[in-house]
């Protein structure tokens, strides 16, 4: 596939498309998408995949933007895709520096350089006339980040049509060509709150203290022994409550953030968070119980990140090892938390993949992006598609029946 005329002309597009590739990059990075406000760089999106000849252009109700490209035939169809948001809240200066080879900005890297690579790809693709036989449907996604929990690709696997359409999802998130993320980081996310009357720390001293409990539960639960393999870890976060040193306070809460690469040790920890919290609940209240006073508590789910894995000997993790070598990169298969989890979890073959470049400083304010050698991330994403979808009139690589 390397020697054909069309992979010939896309790869002359990209390596000729460098300076221009980097001015919308600089586009697309000083446009501010800030968590649940992604709309005015969606709206740009929107109207590049029009310019791009993309049709059924649309945005969905919770903000991704789509478009599709024809291929011969309709189903089953690649989904393409780049996360619109950051992690930046609104007000962060997002206009960006350029020093010699590298641009620095809040969100460069994470993820403009992805959305700036799904319209390349477009643009690449029409540079060589390709059709392809299957459809390819590109989306700039909501919601990636933190507290977004994957609500843009949640909200594109909602859709049961999509769900059984769909022969492979790829994500592009940031930079490198290394890496390829077939495996899906999960996470789940507690808010635990602990609450009582409250009182004087003199006056009422006695009763049950929402705090006194919440430490107890912090000890307990940080002494959880978390499996090296499959790495598992728990971090609390935020802790809040009281408002007076002399006040026996009302309310008490942290917030939990647990992770694994499976499922079932998330289902573990998860069980121990809820089992330490009572006990440490029932042991205030047992203490104070001469008080006629007692502590109440609620756990509340404030993220949910589903894992799994796209298998390494599945049709889409072989083809992009096979795209990669042929360009000489040598892949590392990965395991992180990204859109990916959604379709992983719903059987759907996913894998993250970089976008070429370099960076440093992911998710802070002096985060920064160098493009050059971008074109190898490029021309990787261009072989795996046509790899995926198929010239038209050649064989392509993924059976009708998504036997993966
Ligand atoms: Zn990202």
């Amino acid at each position: 596939m390397l020697r054909t005329e069309y992979v010939r002309q896309a790869f002359r597009f990209i390596d000729e498309a460098h300076a221009s590739i980097d001015d919308e990059l600089i586009r697309v990075c000083e446009i501010p998408a800030p968590p649940f406000q992604e709309f005015a760089r969606a709206e740009y999106v929107q109207e590049r995949f029009v310019q791009l000849g993309l049709t059924s252009v649309r945005v969905d109700n919770e903000g991704n933007v789509i478009g599709e490209r024809p291929g011969l035939s309709s189903n089953p169809r690649l989904i393409v895709s780049a996360h619109l948001d950051t992690v930046f809240p609104e007000g962060t200066d997002v206009r960006v520096k350029r020093e010699a080879g590298r641009l620095s900005a809040p969100g460069i890297s994470d993820n403009s350089c992805g959305v700036v690579s799904l319209i390349a790809l477009a643009a690449a693709l029409n540079a060589a006339r390709v059709t392809t036989e299957r459809r390819i449907v590109f989306v700039a996604t909501v919601g990636e980040e933190g507290e977004g929990n994957l609500r843009g690709a949640r909200a594109l696997f909602t859709n049961p049509e999509v769900q059984s359409e769909v022969a492979a999802f790829i994500s592009l998130d940031g930079p490198g060509v290394e890496r390829i993320t077939n495996r899906a980081l999960g996470s789940r996310r507690y808010r635990v709150t602990i609450s009582g009357p409250g009182g004087h720390s003199w006056g009422d001293f006695g009763i049950v203290n929402p705090i006194h409990a919440l430490g107890r539960a912090i000890g307990r639960f940080a002494a959880y022994p978390a499996p090296l393999a499959p790495r598992t870890s728990y971090n609390i976060g935020i802790i809040e409550g009281g408002g007076s040193v002399n006040a026996v306070p009302q309310n008490a809460s942290m917030v939990v953030d647990m992770r694994s690469v499976s499922s079932e040790e998330i289902d573990k920890l998860e069980a121990y968070l809820r089992r330490v919290v009572d006990i440490a609940v029932r042991e205030e209240n047992l203490q104070r119980s001469m008080s006629g006073t007692s502590l109440d508590h609620k756990l509340e789910q404030v993220g949910d990140r589903p894992s799994g894995e796209t298998p390494a000997d599945s049709t889409l993790v072989r083809a992009a090892m096979a795209c990669s070598r042929a360009l000489g990169i040598e892949p590392r298969l990965d395991c992180a938390s990204t859109d990916s989890n959604i379709p992983i979890s719903l059987g759907i073959p996913a894998i993250t993949i970089g976008v070429g470049g370099i960076s440093g400083a992911c998710h802070s304010l002096t985060e920064w992006y160098e493009s050059a050698g971008r074109e190898l991330g490029l021309k990787r994403l261009l072989l795996l598609t046509l790899s995926l979808c198929g010239l038209a009139g050649e064989p392509v690589a993924f059976s009708t029946t998504a036997d993966d």
